[in-house]
This record gives structure tokens, C-alpha cells and sequence, in this order.
């Protein structure tokens, strides 16, 4: 930390989780990184007056670094992280025909809910880490000899739209020596408010970029803030050279928006892959229902315990009433950052080969839960 502003200590009225922050911002000894999740970006903005939707993510990237964070990353290259490890898993499953459907497990509401309700379901829930953790593996593997050389500890900040995101970084498999993968989890809304209470004029802070080598995602990376977004993202690397552009973009369609629950079904090599995509634990729990009941048959489901995905986390600003037009309009802003993105597919980002090359090298398997 090196921190270039002064926080008003006595001001702070959310202490529990900023102190936190302020005191590693403070340390000469720690280095702060940062993750930003895609959601944020297009939330944050509402609580300085902009509309639901507005992007900004430079803006935010500029306010962490005057509070003196030292490195500003992106989750959503973590999420493409994820696209590579659930979409290989997922074509595994096919080919072995085992343990279908595969669920998502992303989210960490959707993953605690089906623990404690469908422990039957365990072995189908995907073995990934969500984008959170992954980063923080990605980070402390990436950090670690530089500590160990500099005599420094580095101090894992994560921004998120979600309350869900804090208790997920305290699980006990996520803490390795007593060292968490993800410190701080800090929500859009406490963000917000550290915001406010120092004073900064956001219309006035100039926007920056986020630093390398973990700052940029593909648009699927960005995509998976909302309802569909996972799917999408993985069908953009399972289909491609498989389906023409036009087609691709009609089954794509297809999983978009806020109906409670979206179908399609692709065909590869052959086969054909029956998708759901699901948000809301409530059509999330009549969907295993008719799983069980044998009503309904799957190969791959989405699950998003918030209606709207994580864009309508519980960490986001709350406006009066949260109506179908401010989620619509914050996930029109993800799509699009989406269009403004040279890199659509996870396995295009040269940012994940690195991660593979030059950081996991051989422990790939970190980036999975072995329960
Ligand atoms: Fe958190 Fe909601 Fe996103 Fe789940 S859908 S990860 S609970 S914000």
C-alpha cells in the first residue's frame, strides 16, 4: 500500500471490512491488488447520478488507484478462466457421458443453496472455482516469489456486486495456511460509500486503464455478469468453426434476457447439447424438480440465484424499487462493453495464455475444487 489520500478514519461509518482496506492501503509492507468484477461498472455510476447501464470502469479504476492501490485488474479475465476449465470439464462429461447435467458454479448463493438442499446434486455442480477465487489463485500464484523477494505481502481486494461473494471467500477451502485467496471482498454499494466519504467528485476523475497482465477480459468475460452470460460465453468457444455467425447469433439470442427460464440446444459433432439457463433459487428449484420428476432433460445449466444475474447482486446500489428496465438496462451496458471488445472468446485472450504459460504453468488443477 501507498496510500496518496488521506482517509478519514473517523468518518468511516462501514469499519469492518474498509478498515480492513485502509489499513493494507497504509502498510508500506503490503501490496494491494485489486479485481473488479464485470457488474460493478455498470451499476456503480447510479449512486452519482448516472443512469442504470453507464459504463465506468475507468473511473473506477482511477479512484482505487488514488486510494492507493497499487495494481487494478479485471475479474472478467478471470471468468474467461473459468469459460476454459468448465467448457474442457463439460466436454469430458459429454464424452464419458457422466455426471450430467453440469451446473454452473459461479455463484455462490446458487452453490451454498444446492450444498444444503440437493447434496445429491454435488457431483454434477461444476469443480471450477467462481471468477473471485480463480483470481485470487491467478494472484497468489503470480505473487508469491515477488513477496517472498521484495519482503512484501500482498493484500487481494475484490470488488463485487455481491454479499454472497464475502462468505464464499471465507470457505475454509479457499484459506491455505491461514493465507485466504481473496482477503477483502468489498461490495459496489461500500465502495460507494468510501467514495462519498472521502469527497471525491466522481464527474471529475479521468478515467484510466486497468494494468497488466491481468486487465483485460473477452466480451464472454464481461458477458457473465448477467443471466446467460456463462452460456454464452462457453458456447462462443464450443461452437466456434462448428456454426456460422448468423446461426451463431440466433442461439446466442436465445439465452438472453430476463425470462426466468431459457432453453436452446446446440448440435456438436453430432450430438446434440441441451442448455438452461436459470435465475432466481425459486425457478432454479422447480427446474431440479422436474429434473427429478424426469420431465426435463439437460447437458449443461446456468444457475444465478439474483433474478438478472449478478447486474442485480445484492452489493449493487438499490434504488427504490429494482424494476425489469434497470436490469435491463445495466445488462445492456455489459453487451455493450461486449461489442466494444476486439477479443469475443475466452481462448482468444492472449491474457489466459499467459496465465497458462507463464503463472499455472503446471498447476492447473488449482484452479478446481477438490471436495
Ligand atoms: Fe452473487 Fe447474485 Fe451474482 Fe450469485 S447471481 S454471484 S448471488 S450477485
Amino acid at each position: 500500500g501507498q496510500c496518496r489520500i488521506v482517509c478519514p478514519t473517523g468518518a468511516i461509518s462501514i469499519k469492518n471490512e474498509t478498515q480492513k482496506v485502509w489499513d493494507a492501503l497504509y502498510d508500506k509492507n503490503i501490496r494491494v491488488v485489486a479485481q473488479i468484477a464485470p457488474a460493478v461498472r455498470v451499476a456503480l455510476g447510479e449512486e452519482f447520478g448516472k443512469n442504470p447501464g453507464e459504463i465506468t470502469t475507468g473511473k473506477i479504476v482511477a479512484i482505487l488507484k488514488k486510494l492507493g492501490v497499487d495494481h487494478v485488474f479485471d475479474t472478467s479475465l478471470s471468468a474467461d478462466l473459468t469459460v476454459m476449465e468448465e467448457s474442457e470439464e463439460f466436454i469430458g462429461r459429454l464424452q464419458r457421458n457422466e455426471n450430467l447435467p453440469l451446473f454452473t458454479s459461479c455463484c455462490p448463493a446458487w452453490v451454498k443453496y444446492a450444498e444444503d438442499k440437493y447434496p445429491n446434486l454435488n457431483k454434477n455442480i461444476s469443480s471450477c472455482k467462481s471468477p473471485q477465487q480463480m483470481f485470487g489463485t491467478v494472484l497468489r500464484e503470480a505473487y508469491n516469489q515477488k513477496d517472498f523477494e521484495d519482503g512484501k505481502d500482498t493484500f487481494i481486494l475484490s470488488i463485487m456486486p455481491c454479499t454472497a461473494k464475502k462468505a464464499e471467500a471465507a470457505r475454509k477451502e479457499y484459506i491455505h495456511d491461514g493465507i485466504r485467496e481473496v482477503d477483502v471482498v468489498l461490495t459496489t454499494q461500500e465502495l460507494a460509500i468510501m467514495i462519498k466519504e472521502l469527497g471525491i467528485k466522481f464527474d471529475e476523475i479521468e478515467e484510466e486503464a486497468m494494468d497488466m497482465p491481468f486487465g483485460i477480459g473477452s466480451g464472454a468475460g464481461i458477458i457473465f455478469g448477467t443471466t446467460g452470460g456463462v452460456t454464452e460465453a462457453v458456447l462462443r468457444r464450443v461452437l466456434k468453426n462448428k456454426y456460422g455467425k448468423d446461426d451463431c447469433k440466433i442461439i446466442f439470442e436465445s439465452v438472453r434476457g430476463l425470462e426466468s427460464v431459457k432453453e436452446t440446444s446446440v448440435n456438436v459433432d453430432g450430438r446434440e447439447i441441451r442448455l438452461a439457463v436459470v435465475h432466481g433459487l425459486k425457478y432454479a428449484d422447480n427446474l431440479i424438480k422436474q429434473l427429478q420428476r424426469g420431465e426435463k432433460q439437460y447437458d449443461l445449466i446456468e444457475v444465478m440465484a439474483c433474478t438478472g444475474g449478478c447486474i442485480a447482486g445484492g452489493g449493487q446500489p438499490v434504488p427504490k424499487v429494482i424494476t425489469k428496465e434497470t436490469r435491463m438496462l445495466r445488462a445492456g451496458g455489459l453487451y455493450k462493453i461486449d461489442k466494444s471488445i476486439q477479443i469475443k472468446s475466452s481462448d482468444d485472450n492472449y491474457a489466459v495464455n499467459n496465465v497458462y504459460e507463464n503463472i499455472l504453468k503446471n498447476n492447473r488443477h488449482k484452479l478446481h475444487n477438490h471436495k
